[in-house]
């Protein structure tokens, strides 16, 4: 079956062409700066075809469309006609407490999507005006939407509730949702087959460390907790954003003469190793540069980032009553060892006891032999997933 995978941005769109026959990408591409004069498309195939091109697209349709276009070009192409598309698959970062699954995308589901446009101002208005681009070029094609926030759902009370007046709480929908639910699903199902254990016998912390970074206790197949929140502000320390504060500092920042709108910039998009390092850059590679030239405020920002993920991991361990394995994946979990070692050398009491050679290999198991948790590199796949998830839900619906 050949499916498509959507992620619509608020600038750019993302897609990807399974075959979910052998799990092949046939190709994929990033459409960025949708609606500007500078619209651009990256495209591969996995044939090794690739090209950048300059296009014009005003709206998501437009962008669709053109994608559409470089799938079926007889040079580049990958298909013969889009009849050959059977099934689109979109991310969709929010679907409140409803959604606890993927859903076929009906009329109810969509309304879903537009009810949780306040919880995800940036993300959920995107994603939907993606999905109906999709619906108004491929009107007989069915669609599944695959929520970010679905896998966090099995989360017990006690670990979604903020302690704050619960009527408060409750008519306001106010409490932890939890995000990167598809990546965090992702790696715990490859990292039980690599293990060749059952979710349902495995206790498994998995740590996703990208521009956003979030860790999750996943408790025999279920989540038990999750670092992000109510938004993805909460949590470890990330590219832009501060992850845990005390709330009473938004407070002293406001009697300081900052406006709400100044804050949740400063929160969101400049903090974080970006704030922290103050090395006009958010990204690792950078920040280890600077950490290696002796720059003290980037191996701060490199300490605090490494501080907050040990902190969350001894939490984790002790609410899931300790634990089989630790996964690190994204951009910097996959590929920055020494993070790994610095993480890892904290958790010793635990028996966490790190293979030196296997992680700067970036082996999947990077752990010593026979030692107990397992510490496994495991590389996301977020658009397979979703493919998987749409071929899922529509085969259970036919
Ligand atoms: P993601 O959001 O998963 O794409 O991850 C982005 C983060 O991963 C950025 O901080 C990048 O600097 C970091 N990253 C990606 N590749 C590497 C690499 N090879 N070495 C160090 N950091 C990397």
């Amino acid at each position: 079956m050949k499916i498509l995978v959507v992620n619509a941005g608020s600038s750019s769109i993302k897609f990807t062409l399974f075959e979910t026959k052998g799990e092949v990408l046939l190709a994929k591409g990033l459409i960025e700066r949708i609606n500007t004069p500078s619209t651009v498309m990256h495209f591969s195939t996995h044939k090794g075809q690739k090209f950048d091109q300059d296009i014009s697209a005003n709206s998501y349709e437009a962008a669709i469309s053109q994608a559409c276009l470089a799938l079926m070009d007889k040079n580049t192409g990958v298909i013969g006609n889009l009849s050959e598309i059977e099934a689109i698959g979109h991310r969709v970062v929010h679907g409140g407490a409803a959604m606890t699954a993927a859903s076929k995308l009906t009329k109810a589901v969509k309304q879903v999507i537009l009810d949780c446009f306040a919880l995800a101002p940036l993300h959920n208005p995107p994603n939907y005006e993606g999905i109906e681009a999709c619906e108004s070029l491929f009107p007989n094609v069915p669609m599944v939407a695959v929520f970010d926030t679905a896998f966090h759902q099995t989360m017990p009370p006690a670990s979604y509730t903020y302690a704050i007046p619960l009527d408060v709480a409750q008519k306001n929908q106010i409490r932890r949702y939890g995000f990167h639910g598809t990546s965090h699903n992702y790696v715990a199902i490859k990292a039980a087959s690599v293990l060749k254990r059952r979710m349902e016998d495995l206790k498994l912390i998995t740590v996703h460390l990208g521009n956003g970074c979030s860790i999750t206790a996943i408790n025999h197949g279920r989540v038990e907790d999750t670092s992000m929140g109510m938004t993805p502000l909460e949590g470890l320390v990330m590219g832009t954003r501060c992850g845990d504060i005390d709330p009473a500092v938004i407070f002293v920042l406001r009697r300081l003469g900052y406006t709400l709108d100044d804050v949740d910039k400063m929160l969101n998009k400049a903090s974080g190793l970006l704030g922290l390092a103050g090395i006009g850059s958010n990204d690792m590679r950078d920040l280890i540069k600077a950490v290696d030239e002796g720059n003290p405020r980037a191996k701060l920002a490199l300490d605090v980032f490494v501080l907050r993920i040990v902190k969350y991991i001894g939490a984790y361990a002790a609410e899931l009553n300790g634990f089989d394995a630790l996964i690190f994946t994204a951009g910097i979990g996959e590929n920055v060892p020494r993070i790994r070692s610095q993480v890892c050398e904290k958790l010793e009491f635990l028996g966490v006891k790190l293979d030196a050679a296997r992680n700067k290999a970036r082996e999947m198991i990077i752990s010593c032999d026979d030692t107990s948790p397992v510490v496994m590199v495991v590389p996301t796949n977020e658009e397979l997933m979703i493919a998987r998830e749409t071929e899922c839900v529509l085969s259970s619906q036919s």
